[in-house]
């Protein structure tokens, strides 16, 4: 395929061809193109990383198109899930395309599961907040070092 022509085909909806409005969203059949990473903060804790394991195994070309690569997805379906529910994906591009509805059908995360991210989230914040508390300490330390040496030199004269 020519790469103009890749670059014309680019982030249209799949299914239909027309572009994709700014949500990544097609507003002819309702279809969204979403970050593989959506499904780490949806589904279960490992779910997204089962699933690429079966796509790999089990997926078939798709006869729709990566609007961003302009290779054929992959199908697959999703396993343990409502019956009939098949997604695309493309795991070059970690994108995964489904048509209205689909994405709620997935399975989501327990109150537990979303408590423990919850948690770590808090864990990883306030080792952030340490880390620059620290970063400001060392260079209110280093200021007054240098305050003092100009201090020092002051009382030189
Ligand atoms: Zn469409
Ligand atoms: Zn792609």
């Amino acid at each position: 395929m020519m790469e103009t022509e890749k670059l014309m085909r680019k982030v249209d909806c799949p299914k239909c061809r027309v572009p994709l409005n700014v949500a990544r969203m097609c507003d002819q059949c309702g279809g969204t193109l979403t970050a593989f990473t959506l499904l780490n903060h949806v589904c279960p804790i490992g779910y997204l990383q089962r699933c690429i394991d079966v796509v790999k195994k089990e997926g078939k070309p798709s006869d729709r198109i990566c609007p961003t690569c302009v290779d054929a997805m992959t199908a697959l379906i999703i396993p343990g899930s409502d019956p009939g529910l098949e997604l695309d994906f493309c795991l070059k591009c970690q994108l995964l395309w489904s048509d209205p509805n689909e994405l709620s059908r997935l399975p989501q995360k327990s109150e537990l599961e979303k408590a423990q991210v919850e948690a770590e989230r808090l864990i990883n914040d306030a080792r952030k907040n340490q880390a620059e508390l620290e970063a400001k300490i060392s260079n209110l330390q280093q200021q007054a070092a240098l305050n003092g040496a100009v201090i020092g030199l002051l009382l030189i004269d």
